[in-house]
């Protein structure tokens, strides 16, 4: 059974009924596989998984997407009870917020997780990832799951969230699942439909350079200066926001003693910026 519930009164009665450990998928909507394959997680490991849909305003900058993000709850409460059915016996919690303020009201903190908040795509956001910091903390606060799960699509913010958990000793195990993918390689991304046709198939530079430059590496770190000259010739192209070689687990440049290095870019198509990253372990 799929419970829709719009307002945090209502959802901490029902949350406070239950027994059993929780899993948690948050998320702001528009759902696609991306989203789904989380929630899959959840079903497996627990009876009841709860999902969050809240385009949260404190992770826009104040020219981003925030008004134009795609809003479509009744398609994404399909999506879910769909999903549903392929596990009887389960049952998913949907909190749909109406407003901000049934998350935030009276409650004025910000988390920050200093050390990765203006890197990478922190310095592209100033500001951004104190937002989802701040936003998954008050979820975590009233969810009170026991694991959530999170696409390593959204590399930073996954390390970012992962850390703040672990800094604030907050009693939830935070998992990282695969990037699903359209056919083409695109990462799936609820701004992907604000692409055109042709955009698309630009798109797909993105991805095919991650390969790329991964296939030079080799799983070899001989190979990292190679891929470093691959990088800066790829960056001629003025779509990329950036394209950055990391270590996986502190986001560090320094990559002498990495064995698993990641490889993050964003490629801006007019004002979609693109994320993708792909991992990879080097010897
Ligand atoms: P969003 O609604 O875009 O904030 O995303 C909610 C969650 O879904 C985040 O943990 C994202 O990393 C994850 N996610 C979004 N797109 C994908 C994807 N293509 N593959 C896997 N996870 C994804």
């Amino acid at each position: 059974m799929v419970k829709i519930i719009r307002s945090l009164a209502e959802f901490t009665k029902i949350r406070d009924k239950e027994k059993s450990p929780i899993g948690f998928v948050p998320t702001m909507g528009n759902l696609h596989q991306g989203h789904i394959s989380l929630l899959e997680e959840a079903l497996k490991e627990f009876n009841t998984a709860y999902f969050s849909i809240f385009v949260n305003p404190k992770q826009f900058g104040p020219s981003e997407d925030f008004n134009k993000y795609p809003r479509t709850l009744d398609q994404d409460i399909e999506k879910i009870a769909s999903c549903l059915r392929k596990y009887p016996g389960k049952s998913v919690v949907v909190f749909a917020p109406t407003s901000p303020d049934e998350v935030y009201l009276g409650q004025n903190h910000t988390i920050s997780v200093p050390e990765m908040k203006d890197i990478i795509e922190g310095e592209c956001r100033p500001g951004h990832f104190d937002g989802v910091a701040t936003v998954v903390f008050r979820l975590f606060e009233i969810v009170r799951p026991a694991k959530s799960y999170f696409g390593l699509k959204d590399y930073q913010q996954y390390l970012v969230i992962k850390k703040m958990a672990k800094d604030l000793n907050l009693p939830v195990v935070v998992k990282g699942m695969p990037i699903i993918r359209e056919e083409s390689g695109l990462a799936m991304s609820s701004r992907n439909q604000y692409l055109t046709f042709e955009e698309r198939t630009e798109a797909l530079v993105l991805s095919q350079t991650l390969q790329r430059i991964s296939a030079v590496i080799n799983g070899k770190k001989e190979n990292l200066n190679k891929a470093s000259e691959m990088i800066k010739e790829a960056l001629k192209d003025s779509h990329w926001n950036y394209l950055e070689m990391r270590d996986t687990d502190s986001l560090s440049s320094d990559l002498h003693q990495a064995n698993k290095i990641v490889l993050l870019g964003v490629y801006q198509l007019r004002t979609t910026r693109l994320l993708d990253n792909l991992e990879v372990a080097v010897q």
